[in-house]
C-alpha cells in the first residue's frame, strides 16, 4: 500500500518537473534538455524539424479588460488546444508568459506552415467562456526549419522568433516564415 502511494507520488512529481501546471504543456527547462536529443534523432534519420513559435496577440488587453483570472483561463484553454493539435512525436512547450513553442519532428517548413495556419484559424474561431463572458484571442506564429533554415538549432529558434515578429509587424493574427 505504501509502495503504491510512493509510486503515485513519484509519478506526480515527474509530471510537475516537466509540465507547466497552468497549461499542462512541457516547460522550458524540460524542452532545453530534450532539444539535443531531438536534433540527434533528426540527424540520424536525415529528417527535418520544424519549430513554430506562437505568441498571443494583445494579451495584456485580456488581463486589463477581464482580469487576471480570465487571462489564466485563456492560457489554460490554449494549452489544451495546442496539446490536442500536436502529435505524439511533437513537443508542445510553454516558453513563458503567453508564448509557446511547437517542435514538429519529420515535418518540413511547408508542411509546418500549413499546420501553423490551421492552429491560427482554430484559435481565431474559438471562444472561451469565463463566468458568462465570452473571451476571444488571436495568435501570431513564426516558423523555421532545421536544418534548411540553419544547421544550428538555436539559430533556427532565433529565425522562428524573427518570423514571429514579422507576423506581429504585418498586423498580427497571421503566420510568417
Ligand atoms: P503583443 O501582441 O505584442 O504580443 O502584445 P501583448 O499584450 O500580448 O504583449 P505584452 O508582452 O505586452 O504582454 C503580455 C502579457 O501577458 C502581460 C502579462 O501580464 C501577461 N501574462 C504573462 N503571463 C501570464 C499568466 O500566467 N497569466 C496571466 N493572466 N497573464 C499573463
Ligand atoms: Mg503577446
Ligand atoms: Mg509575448
Amino acid at each position: 500500500d505504501q509502495l503504491t502511494r510512493i509510486q503515485s507520488l513519484q509519478a506526480e512529481l515527474e509530471v510537475r518537473v516537466i509540465r507547466d501546471p497552468l497549461t499542462g504543456l512541457l516547460n522550458r527547462r524540460f524542452f532545453d534538455e530534450a532539444l539535443h536529443k531531438e536534433v540527434a534523432r533528426a540527424n540520424r534519420k536525415g529528417m527535418p524539424i520544424t519549430i513554430l513559435i506562437l505568441d498571443i496577440d494583445k494579451f495584456k488587453r485580456v488581463n486589463d479588460t477581464h482580469g487576471h483570472a480570465a487571462g489564466d483561463l485563456v492560457l489554460e484553454k490554449i494549452g489544451g488546444l495546442l496539446r490536442a493539435q500536436t502529435r505524439e512525436a511533437d513537443l508542445a512547450v510553454r516558453l513563458g508568459g503567453e508564448e509557446f513553442l511547437i517542435l514538429m519532428n519529420e515535418i518540413n517548413l511547408d508542411q509546418g506552415m500549413k499546420r501553423a495556419e490551421e492552429i491560427r484559424t482554430l484559435i481565431e474561431n474559438t471562444h472561451f467562456d469565463h463566468e458568462g463572458v465570452s473571451l476571444h484571442v488571436t495568435v501570431s506564429i513564426g516558423g523555421a526549419e532545421y536544418p534548411s533554415s540553419s544547421t544550428s538549432i538555436k539559430d533556427v529558434m532565433r529565425k522562428a522568433d524573427q518570423a514571429l515578429y514579422r507576423a506581429k509587424f504585418k498586423g498580427r493574427n497571421q503566420v510568417a516564415r
